[in-house]
């Protein structure tokens, strides 16, 4: 064995050695390294070495991944070591090996060989210190000692007596290459000394070096402490909860509100909410925790944790855009409304290519009845998503929208967000129904909370006054219905998109009811077609006869009526097929209803045919005027609104300021009363356009000329005798039309509207546009020549009528 002594040698020892490259491990001389070997090559030089001086080359090399690193991708100094000791491990073929490093070397040459890597080193000799620097390799010494007991302060895991080896090393060399085998240095590092062969150099070296590892080491201890203290306080907060929930369950206490509020508080974590959200959720579960149980702070705070983790936190269905499946499930729920599909599917088809737009809001308008409802509800199907009603009418507490505070003693969330807990996602169609019902007290304005719902700049965040925190609503699709606008604020309405639905004729209430209502009905009623059917003319001659409606909604229950009443004779025993036709009709629903309105067929004095629009569609009604004996007073009965008696007053003025042109005696406002009256006297009627029609009645009255029977009209008038635009003209038509009405005079500007107007009513029925009130009489009276055979039943009424007629027979000419 060659002995080693750097300080007295002068010639570098060269040698022909296998070589073992090392992955990850530096060795110095003088140092006892223990490790495995895996790689085949590095057994067989370790075999090798055995077979000759037990002498081996360990070399670092540069990269770890490389599996048969050549001589380039070697470091250039490594460690002659021997071999002390080396075994095979049990159930591998690896070896472990232990070795001492015996001096610095560097590898000259690469001998071939298959079987291993071998070399030829020659040894690194150190710089001898010279004498001058004996001072300061000592102070060097202490200095290095200093630094190794800073470090070994703040390091955990060194060997106890490797301090001790330290403390007593002499020289600067040995101690350096001590320290630096031992401590856990960066692989780069721990080569930049081993290639160093001037151990001041070297000394210097580890000094810094280890100094910044301490320094590494103390931030990393301020770190782990900080972690630490984070974990052991959740931790503890954990632990102590947790004690807590099973103490309360070993006292069978399974309600106490510690116990809730450990539950309250895994479910919180689980929901998919903002963290701000959590931590205002977890304060209440502290609360809770703190309470006694069967407080009534208890049973507040549970309430409110229970609604709140009820609602869909982030939850959402997949809309499904399929616009054929959509059209599908649209067409078989519904009859007609072809202009209401059409703007749904191009609704759908515009989020197909925009999915993330901004909902816009619909707002379905039209009178009950018409399916405003259910094509909300097939909307929801078509687009795969939940269905939700918010129903809105007579809602007049702002807290019912936005919910009560939850301080106050049962309080709840308003019915936005119930809606939301009920539809169980965050996106569901929510239907607000009969939004135009909404009312309003001292309590706060319902239509403004209903704005911020709505509003798509606000309603992702919108707060419930019991919920606390906020939801976002931005997602859910908002479809609003309405009979009327006009009492809508209009802030309200200009967000929201709006589609019409008008009134259905006798034709389309015949054809729902027979494909949809009918059949709907009859599968509710547990029966079959081969157990009951309806004849056509029965159909019809029921929404003649029993309901009068812009809508289905009563023929629908009068449908429902007639299964009932079949479902009665089946249960009585009769058997085979019930039929209703129109003649066996009365035996099911009684005696007709309804009359047909029907025009007086003989001219009329003293009466018109008016069109009123109602909210459940349009009707006809006649305006009856009488003029008697007085002092020129005017009584107007039949519940008239002020608006309707305003404008029987302006036609009242417009005659008499054209008396004489009218064929009628100006004296009229003095001597005589004018009566106007508008039958079915209980129903309150109001709006402007009843003055045409009231103005010729009183010409009528005034002048004994008669007024044609099959002619009806609409029309506001101004004092100088103008007529103005009215609304609802397809339901007035339509209500003409029923009462078999030829001819409708309407305002001049209100004649775009006859395009809207059914096919069939415009077939029957001829449009008279007029602009003055002229007009309107030369149309509507009959020439005073013809106005002999008049409808006695006002002449009656009015027998001094007839001294005013002669008076104006024949003074006006048209
Ligand atoms: P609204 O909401 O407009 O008051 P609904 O949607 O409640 O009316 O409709 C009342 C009934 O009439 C519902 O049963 C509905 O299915 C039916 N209905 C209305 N219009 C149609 C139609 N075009 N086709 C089939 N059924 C209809």
């Amino acid at each position: 064995m060659k002995g080693y002594n750097s300080m007295k040698k002068t010639e570098p020892i060269t040698a022909a050695l296998p070589i073992v490259a090392m992955r990850g491990v530096v060795i110095f001389p003088k140092m006892t390294l223990h490790f495995d070997v895996g790689r085949k090559k590095s057994i067989a030089a370790l075999k090798a070495a055995l077979n000759s001086n037990r002498e081996i080359f360990l070399v670092a090399q540069k990269d770890l991944s490389d599996e048969e690193p050549k001589m380039e991708n070697l470091y250039s100094v490594g460690v002659v070591s021997e071999i002390r000791h080396l075994m095979r491990l049990p159930n591998s073929d690896n070896v472990r090996v232990a070795v001492e490093g015996k001096y610095r070397a560097t590898l000259k040459d690469i001998i071939e060989n298959n079987r291993y890597l071998s070399g030829v080193t020659e040894e690194k000799l150190e710089k001898a210190i010279k004498p001058a620097e004996k001072d300061y390799e000592e102070a060097l010494i202490r200095g290095v000692k200093e630094v190794f007991e800073n470090y070994a302060d703040m390091a955990f895991r060194l060997p106890p007596d490797m301090t001790i080896a330290v403390m007593s090393e002499k020289r600067v060399s040995n101690l350096t290459d001590y320290i630096a085998g031992n401590v856990p240095l960066p692989l780069e590092e721990k080569q930049t000394l081993l290639n160093e062969l001037n151990p001041l150099k070297r000394g210097e070296m580890l000094c810094s070096m280890l100094a910044r590892e301490t320094e590494l080491l103390e931030l990393e201890t301020d770190i782990h402490a900080r972690v630490q203290e984070s974990v052991d306080k959740n931790q503890r907060e954990y632990y102590l909860r947790e004690q807590l929930k099973i103490i309360s369950s070993e006292l069978n206490e399974d309600d106490s509100p510690a116990y809730e509020a450990q539950e309250f508080r895994k479910k919180i974590a689980s929901l998919n909410m903002p963290e701000s959200s959590k931590e205002t959720l977890y304060a209440e579960c502290d609360r809770l925790m703190k309470a006694s149980k069967g407080s009534p702070d208890a049973s507040v705070i549970r309430t409110y944790l229970d609604r709140c983790t009820a609602l869909p936190w982030g939850k959402k269905t997949k809309d499904r855009l399929n616009i054929e499946r959509a059209k599908k499930i649209l067409d078989k729920d519904h009859f007609g409304l072809v202009e209401v599909k059409e703007r749904i599917i191009e609704m759908m088809s515009v989020r197909r290519l925009v999915p993330d737009m901004k909902s816009q809001i619909i707002c379905l308008l039209g009178p009950p009845g018409v399916g405003k409802t259910s094509i909300a509800r097939s909307l929801s199907e078509a687009m795969g998503r939940r269905y939700v009603r918010v129903s809105l009418g007579g809602v007049c507490d702002e807290a019912e929208i936005r919910g009560h505070r939850k301080t106050y003693i049962g309080s709840m969330p308003g019915r936005v967000i119930t809606a939301l807990e009920k539809a169980k996602s965050s996106n569901p169609l929510m239907l607000l129904d009969e939004i135009d019902k909404l009312g309003r007290n001292y309590k706060g304005d319902p239509a403004s909370a209903l704005l911020e719902v709505l509003d798509g700049e606000q309603n992702y965040a919108f707060c419930d006054h019991y919920i606390e925190i906020p939801f976002d609503l931005s997602q859910v699709l908002f479809v609003t219905t309405a009979n009327d606008l006009s009492d809508v604020p209009s802030a309200l309405v200009d967000r929201m998109e709006i589609i019409e639905l008008y009134s259905y004729t006798s034709q389309e209430k015949f054809n729902i009811a027979k494909k949809h209502l009918f059949p709907k009905q009859l599968k509710l009623h547990g029966m079959k077609k081969s157990m009951l059917n309806i004849k056509d003319d029965a159909i019809k001659a029921i929404i003649d006869g029993y309901t009068r409606e812009a809508g289905v909604r009563t023929l629908e229950r009068t449908l429902a009526a007639v299964c009932r009443k079949a479902a009665a004779k089946i249960a009585e025993g009769h058997s085979g097929k019930i039929m209703v036709t129109a003649e066996n009709l009365t035996s099911f629903l009684g005696a007709v209803k309804y009359k047909k309105d029907v025009y007086d067929t003989l001219p009329m004095h003293g009466a018109a045919n008016g069109l009123a629009w109602t909210k459940v569609g349009g009707e006809m009604m006649q305006i009856e005027v009488a003029v008697l004996e007085g002092t020129g007073k005017i009584e107007l009965t039949g519940s008239l609104g002020d608006v309707m008696k305003e404008s029987a007053k302006a036609a009242v003025s417009y005659i008499r300021a054209n008396a004489v042109l009218l064929g009628i005696n100006s004296d009229f406002y003095k001597t005589k009363d004018i009566h106007i009256h508008a039958p079915e006297g209980a129903v309150p009627k109001d709006g402007p356009s009843a003055g045409v029609t009231m103005a010729t009645a009183l010409v009528s009255a005034l002048s004994g000329r008669t007024v044609k029977p099959d002619v009806a009209m609409t029309g506001e008038i101004t004092l100088r005798g103008v007529v103005l635009q009215i609304g609802g003209l397809r339901e007035k038509a339509t209500a003409a039309y029923k009462a078999g009405i030829k001819t409708v005079i309407i305002p001049y500007e209100s004649e775009p509207d006859i395009e809207k107007i059914d096919v069939e009513v415009k077939e029957f029925i001829e449009f008279m546009p007029v602009r003055t009130l002229n007009e309107v009489f030369s149309i509507a009276l009959n020439k005073p020549s013809d106005s002999s055979s008049i409808n006695t039943k006002l002449n009656e009424s009015a027998p001094d009528l007839a001294n005013l007629n002669n008076d104006g027979v024949g003074k006006y000419v048209i």
